[in-house]
Order: structure tokens, then sequence, then C-alpha cells
């Protein structure tokens, strides 16, 4: 049985990397039957807020990644985790350090003075015939892992090839703090044990933590998941995503009125692919996806792309959907629509025009009520005698009996023949009369949906 997990640290909001290794988790196990854990990291107490808790899960929500089991915090595990660091020190497998923060720095100045990498230099590590130092007085200990002194860690990276650390380069790393309290890394290998989590699939700025984490649950004796790092997203510049530049919260993308679907589906081509495919549903994500197939380098993100995405779930979206994504943008903005034409008919005409749900109440609003046109398009288009033949024209719309896109745009070549102009001459007047604005969908369709009474109401104000 297939399990995985999205581990989130509740630091802050989430980050679109983030919803990415989500993602990847996610497809990996739904592909395969199996069971997606959620659990929140939440041991830094300082830095982890319950609001950050809430951003999370909001922002899973929204793209509509679901969880199996959890969510699970990590701070209501800490007796767990006590009694797997006592577990550690029975069988020997971790040891008390009681170096002051004096030592340790001293350690690591005369360590640094001599050009040595500055690392702990294990006094209080146990060995056959060697002599710890006296116990102080006063000191409450940490507690140490025993990494093994030789040998490597190894293992194949489901995205990034075979890994292998040499043991030399890890620290007996500190497990629990002086008030036991346990740290970072050994509260992801006690969750991913007692979780049954077959594959770690997470970001690549964990690789340093995994040979320390096998280290551990092979001291253990816990069987070790199948690991697999994903490479980071990068901006268009090639930069690592920054808050202060970029869109990175998932909360920036719905504001920015892009479509969960849309979303995931541009998350998922980055750094994986199938053939050719750029548009596709989660489903057909769910049933291609591998592992193999996800790249072991960093991809930059593409806006242009990833609008268009965007603007092909918007034409695929379903209208009553999208009328109820753009009603508080419309709303925002006063726009009263329960007695103009019916929204899904005006979806249906302006939804392949925009990229973006924002756009799309823009485009929309015109329907409802006229916009103030801007005075360039009114002396531009409404000088000399148009107003006049907009007149004219209102009263062959007057005369029409059946209303349709059809009837009046059979008006069209007969009244310009008749006024000796060019259709550009009609149209532009009309929508700038009718609508406030010159970027609209065909006219004939635009004053069909917009209704005869309103039409000529709006010409002859
Ligand atoms: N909590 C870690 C983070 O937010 C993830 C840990 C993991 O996936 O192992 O970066």
């Amino acid at each position: 049985m297939i399990r995985t997990r999205f581990a989130p640290s509740p630091t802050g909001y989430l980050h679109i990397g983030g919803v990415r290794t989500a993602l990847f988790s996610w497809a990996f196990a739904r592909k395969n039957q199996g069971v997606f854990v959620l659990r929140i990291e939440d041991t830094d107490l300082e830095r982890s807020t319950p609001e950050s808790v809430k951003a999370i899960m909001d922002g899973m929500h929204w793209v509509g990644l679901d969880y199996d089991e959890g969510p699970f915090y990590q701070t209501q595990r800490f007796d767990r985790y006590k009694e797997v660091i006592q577990q550690l020190l029975a069988s020997g497998h971790a040891y008390h350090c009681y170096c002051s923060k004096e030592e340790l720095e001293a350690m690591r100045a005369e360590q640094e003075a001599r050009g040595d990498k500055p690392r702990y230099d294990r006094r209080w590590r146990p060995e056959a015939g060697k002599t710890l130092p006296a116990i102080p007085e006063g000191v409450e200990p940490v507690v140490r892992f025993k990494t093994p002194l030789t040998g490597a860690v190894a293992w194949d990276d489901a995205v990034k090839g075979r890994i292998e650390i040499s043991n030399e380069e890890l620290d007996d790393l500190i497990i629990a703090r002086p008030d036991g309290s346990p740290t970072y890394n050994f509260c992801v290998v006690v969750d991913d044990w007692d979780m049954q989590i077959t594959h770690v699939i997470r970001g690549d700025d964990h690789v340093n933590n995994t040979p320390r984490q096998i280290n551990i649950l092979l001291a253990l004796g816990a069987p070790l998941p199948v690991y697999g790092h994903l490479p980071m997203i990068l901006n268009e510049d090639g930069q690592k995503m920054s808050k202060r530049r970029d869109a990175v919260s998932v909360v920036d993308y719905a504001d920015k009125g892009i479509l969960p679907e849309a979303l995931l589906n541009y998350l998922a081509r980055l750094g994986w692919g199938h053939g050719d495919d750029e548009f596709f549903t989660m489903e057909q994500f769910v049933e291609w996806f591998t592992l193999e197939a996800v790249s072991p380098s960093a991809s930059r993100f593409n806006q242009e792309k990833f609008l268009w995405l965007n603007a092909q779930h918007i034409k695929a979206a379903d209208n009553g959907r999208l009328a109820e994504l753009i009603a508080p943008r419309l709303a925002a903005a006063k726009v009263e629509t329960a007695n103009g034409p019916a929204m899904n008919d005006v979806l249906a005409l302006v939804k392949e025009r925009v990229q973006d749900l924002n756009a799309l109440a823009l485009e929309v609003d015109y329907f409802y009520q006229k916009r103030e046109p801007a005075a360039a398009d009114v002396e531009k288009h409404l000088a000399g005698d148009a107003i006049a033949r907009m007149g004219r024209f209102a009263d062959k719309l007057a005369a029409l009996e059946a209303w349709s896109a059809e009837s009046i745009h059979e008006l069209f070549k007969p009244f310009c023949a008749e006024e000796g102009i060019k259709m550009g001459q009609l149209g532009m007047p009309l929508r700038v009369l009718v609508c406030g604005t010159t970027q609209t969908p065909s006219v004939d369709a635009v004053l069909a949906l917009i209704g005869k009474e309103e039409v000529l109401r709006r010409i002859r104000a």
C-alpha cells in the first residue's frame, strides 16, 4: 500500500512550491490507490501560528487536494517522540551531551582557527575504552544521535537518481533539546515511520536532511521509505521565488483570478511532462503521473504560458460555476445583475476573451450597466453626425419585430449602404453608446443579449 504525505511547516502562507510538492505526493498516492496524509510540522513553537495552519488548510481546500488521513500535528505527538528518544538511548544509538553553549562556541572558534569545518567533536560520545568527562552539575543535557563514524548513506532518489553521502560529513545531531523537546529531523523520522510513509516526496531543500533521517531510521530498525526530491521552482528571471517579487502564496493566485485547476495544471507541468500535453485535467494527471518523469532540474515559472493555461481552463469551465466565482467581484464593483440578461449567456459570449476571472468580471459588467466611455472613444467615434446617425439606427432597431443577433445583423448592410459608411462607422459608435467601450464581442450578439428596451434606452440617452 503506497502512502505519501505532505508535511508543511505552518510558518506563513501556503507557498506554491508547497502546493506543487503536495500535488505530486497526492497524485502519486491517487495513481497507486494509496493514501495521502497531511501532517502539520508545528514543532517550531516560535514560528508556527494558528493563522498559518488555517492558511494551509484553506489553500489545500481551494486547490482541491484532498487527504485521507490527518491533519496530524507534531505538537500533539511529543510523548511519542520522547518515547523513541528513550528507546535510542537504551539501545546505545543516542547519548547525553552536557556541553555548554560556551564550550561549543570555543570548540567552533578553535576549529575555524585551524581551518577545519566546525562540528561537534563528539567529546560526550561513549565508546569502548573511552573515559567520558565528569558530568557537570546543574546542566540539562541534550540528546545526540550516534551517527556511524564510517561508511556512507546512499539512496536511489526517485527523482534525482543515486545520491551518496559519507557519514564523515555528518555530525552527531541533536535529537532532543535540554528541555527534552525533540528536534525537527527527529520528529520527521518518527512520523514517517509511525505513519508508514512509503514514499517521501518533498522539496530538494531537504536533500541534506535525508542521510541523517536514514541513519536514524536504520538505528530504529525501521523500514526506509523511497525518497524523491523535487527541484525548486524559479521565477522568470531564474531566481528563487520570493514573496517580495513574485506571487508565491496560493491566496495571491486566487486574488488574481486564477482557477485552482489551472494552477494545478501549470504546477504539474513545471518539472513534469507527458509528451506535448499542456492542458489537462487532474484525472488525466493522476493517470499519467510517474515519479520517473519528474525532471531533476529546476524549472522556471512562465507567466505567459501560465495565463494561457488559465484562459483554457476558463473556456472549459462550467458557466454556472464561473458565475459564482465572479459574483463577489461584480458585487464589489456594485454591478447589479438581477435584471439583466442571463449570466450563462453572457459568459458563453465573453469567456473566450479573458485570461483571468478579474478580467472576466470586467468583461461582463456592461451587459448589466453601461460603462462611462473614455473621452478619447467619444471623440473618435461620436464626433460629427455620428450621434444623429445612431438615432436613425435606433429607429431601425425599434422597428424590429424579432430581436435576435441575426435580425440585428441583417440591418447592418442596408443601413451602411443607405448612410454611405463602412461597418466600423456603425459598429464602433454603437459600442461606445451601448457598452461604453469599443472592446466587445461581435456587436449584434452583444445587443441581442442586452435586450431591445435597454439598448434603445442607452442609445437614446
Ligand atoms: N516541514 C518541512 C517543510 O515545510 C517538510 C518536511 C518534509 O517534507 O520532510 O519544508
